[in-house]
């Protein structure tokens, strides 16, 4: 059997973590940190996330507000209220959950929260602080893979690490975040060497077959087969695909788990370490705010 990479355990262990933290934050600064945030529309898969991500900040201590727009909002009234909650001295943290409908241009919008309340870390002041390896936060889901490696001690450095997906929110910012020099959780966590894969990719399978760790953010469901892993990879998996047999990730798991080392399930893996990135961020938000 590989390695089931449990990050709905380390997601526990860091909540208990931040918990800690926000606490002690709170006895010296007398103010909670707070996140904002904002769901347009009544898509329901994006209503449960925000559920969820409020539920683990009442969890840590964190304070969450809940700004909840009709899908008929249009982008002038959603950046009124990125505005207004810039200019909010109780918010730390502005959550704006995509995806957005179609009248509003998602771009206008993530650019239009204040760099220090990003703590999505979409916004293009961060993502280049990141990417240029001096980061103000880390993109929650790609900091969530780099966690899951790094407290199951399955070592970065020197590895050849192969992305499937070169979204914005997770494929460019996992492999920028595997290809860096240094990082916060110490130099094996990072310095692998990278190929970032997508749908123009040419013989995508002969390319997974050469990666040590295989990181999958497609977005179809059990596109991974067991045919595309070398044995003994390291795999996570990204994919969230709602199916009729329920959720299920990009990767085969059943049968890639036969060949993988270590490999993360969904759900249980990803997904909760996204929510405890965001809080992180949050509470890094409330310190970098009190400057
Ligand atoms: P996305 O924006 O749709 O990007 C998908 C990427 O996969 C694109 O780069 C696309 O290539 C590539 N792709 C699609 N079909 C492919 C194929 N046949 N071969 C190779 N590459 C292919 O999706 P995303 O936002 O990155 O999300 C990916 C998955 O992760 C989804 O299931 C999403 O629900 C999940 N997700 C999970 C979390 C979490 O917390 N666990 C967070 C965010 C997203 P092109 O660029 O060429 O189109």
């Amino acid at each position: 059997m590989p390695l089931i990479l449990d990050g709905k355990a380390l997601a526990t262990n860091l909540e208990a973590e931040l918990a800690e933290q926000v606490a002690d934050f709170l006895e010296n600064n007398a103010h909670v940190p707070c996140l904002a945030a904002v769901l347009v529309g009544d898509d329901p898969a994006s209503a449960i996330y925000v559920k969820n991500k409020r539920s683990a900040c009442e969890r840590v201590g964190i304070e969450s507000q809940m700004h909840r727009l009709a899908s008929s909002t249009t982008e002038e009234e959603l950046l009124e209220l990125i505005a207004s909650l810039n200019n909010d001295d109780e918010v730390n943290g502005i959550l704006v959950q995509l995806p957005l409908p179609t009248q509003i241009r998602e771009q206008r919008v993530l650019d239009a929260v204040h760099p220090l309340k990003d703590v999505d870390c979409f916004h293009a002041e961060n993502v280049g602080l990141m990417v240029q390896g001096r980061p103000r936060y880390l993109p929650c889901t790609p900091h969530g893979c780099l966690q899951i490696l790094h407290r199951y001690d399955q070592p970065v450095a020197g590895k050849h690490a192969v992305v499937v997906g070169r979204s914005e929110i997770v494929g460019k910012p996992v492999a920028a975040l595997l290809a860096q020099k240094e990082s916060h959780l110490g130099p094996a966590a990072c310095n692998a060497t990278v190929t970032l894969c997508h749908s123009r990719t040419s013989d995508l399978a002969a390319i997974c077959r050469q990666a040590d760790i295989l990181v999958a953010a497609i977005g179809r469901p059990k596109f991974i087969t067991a045919e595309m892993v070398k044995p003994g990879a390291v795999v996570v998996d990204v994919g969230i695909n709602r199916t009729e047999t329920g959720l299920v990730g990009d990767v085969d798991f059943d049968a890639v788990k036969e060949i993988a080392s270590a490999i993360t399930p969904v759900p249980r893996g990803v997904g909760p370490m996204t929510i405890a990135m965001l809080l992180f961020n949050t509470l890094a938000a409330a310190r970098a705010q009190l400057a």
